[in-house]
């Protein structure tokens, strides 16, 4: 796997943004701890999405390219298939839940993709995506469970850990385990030293259960407002992964999401959306005992404005 993210990293280069890595004195004065933001929300569409999209679209052979692909996704993943469809001329094909946030919908659209709206109360995403693809012959690019998907969204922590030595941990999100997976892989090759630990919403605490138990826990369409993590369960690529490479998994609450996202705004001027500030929320709450090095994947920054204004005024 960590020869996949190598190369991941050579058909990256000059496609996908080296993001900035940023630190905050008053959060580690706060903290007593030396915090390092992998700034993903900085990435091409606003997410590390384009990372792992880019790295498998890339790959398809001519006749995959020719007939088209397809994606079923809440939002990054969606903009980032339809961006690459866009960069190398591919017809694209988006499912897409009718609770996505508006500027989620809106980018997809605007890259060209074609949309199909589903309700995620009554239907199934899989099967609609599933029926589409067998009429057209489109090739399905899967959101996490594909190793070329994992190894791009990897990149983002082995330049995190290229960058700065000595990390005592990082802390990813989780959502279907692909960049969390990637990120465990990466970091170790680097810094085998470094603890990896996942974070998820306590309302879309699937992988939690899943790690602790050992068994596939599934929880379908959770409440969280980190809509880039209410994926129904991890997969069948990335739970095997996590289990082996990841150290621990861990749960913050609505309430300390939307902190970290104030945070992030009025103190480091930076705008993050839900799902990218878990890591931020795990420290803040204290869940996490920080201490000495801390990276922190901020994995995106795609938030509609009335939702990151209810968060402000703290009424949403
Ligand atoms: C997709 C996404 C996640 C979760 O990534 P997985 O690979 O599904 O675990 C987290 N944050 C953001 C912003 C995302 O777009």
């Amino acid at each position: 796997m960590i020869e996949q993210i190598n190369q991941a990293k050579i058909r990256l280069a000059g496609h996908a943004h080296r993001t900035p890595v940023l630190s905050s004195s008053a959060l580690n004065k706060l903290l007593g701890a030396e915090v390092f933001f992998k700034c993903e929300n900085f990435q091409r569409i606003g997410a590390f999405k384009f990372r792992g999209a880019f790295n498998c679209i890339s790959q398809l052979n001519e006749d995959e390219k020719k007939r088209g692909i397809i994606a079923y996704s809440s939002g990054n993943h969606a903009q980032a298939v339809a961006l690459v469809g866009k960069m190398l001329n591919i017809k694209t094909t988006i499912v897409m839940p009718n609770n996505a946030p508006e500027v989620k919908l809106n980018a997809t659209k605007g890259y060209g993709a074609e949309v199909v709206i589903f309700d995620p109360e009554t239907q199934i995403r899989e099967e609609i995506s599933e029926s589409i693809q067998e009429k057209y012959g489109y090739t399905l690019i899967a959101p996490f469970d594909n190793k070329q998907i994992i190894a791009g969204q990897a990149t983002a922590a082995l330049e995190l850990c290229e960058e700065i030595s000595d990390l005592d941990s990082l802390l990813v999100p989780c959502g279907g385990g692909g960049l969390l997976s990637g990120s465990a892989i990466a970091a170790k090759s680097i810094q085998p030293q470094c603890k990896v630990t996942g974070i998820e919403p306590e309302l879309a605490n699937d992988a939690y259960q899943s790690y602790y138990t050992g068994k596939l826990v599934s929880q379908p369409n959770p409440k969280t407002i980190a809509d880039g993590t209410r994926t129904a369960s991890l997969g069948e690529i990335t739970f095997p992964l996590i289990q082996k490479y990841v150290d621990a998994m861990m749960t913050v609450t609505e309430e300390a999401i939307k902190e970290a996202v104030r945070f992030h705004l009025t103190r480091m001027k930076i705008v993050v959306e839900p799902s990218g500030a878990l890591g931020l929320a795990a420290l803040l709450s204290q869940q996490f005992n920080a201490t000495g090095k801390i990276g922190v994947i901020i994995s995106g920054g795609n938030i509609d404005p009335i939702t990151l204004t209810h968060i402000l005024s703290g009424k949403s």
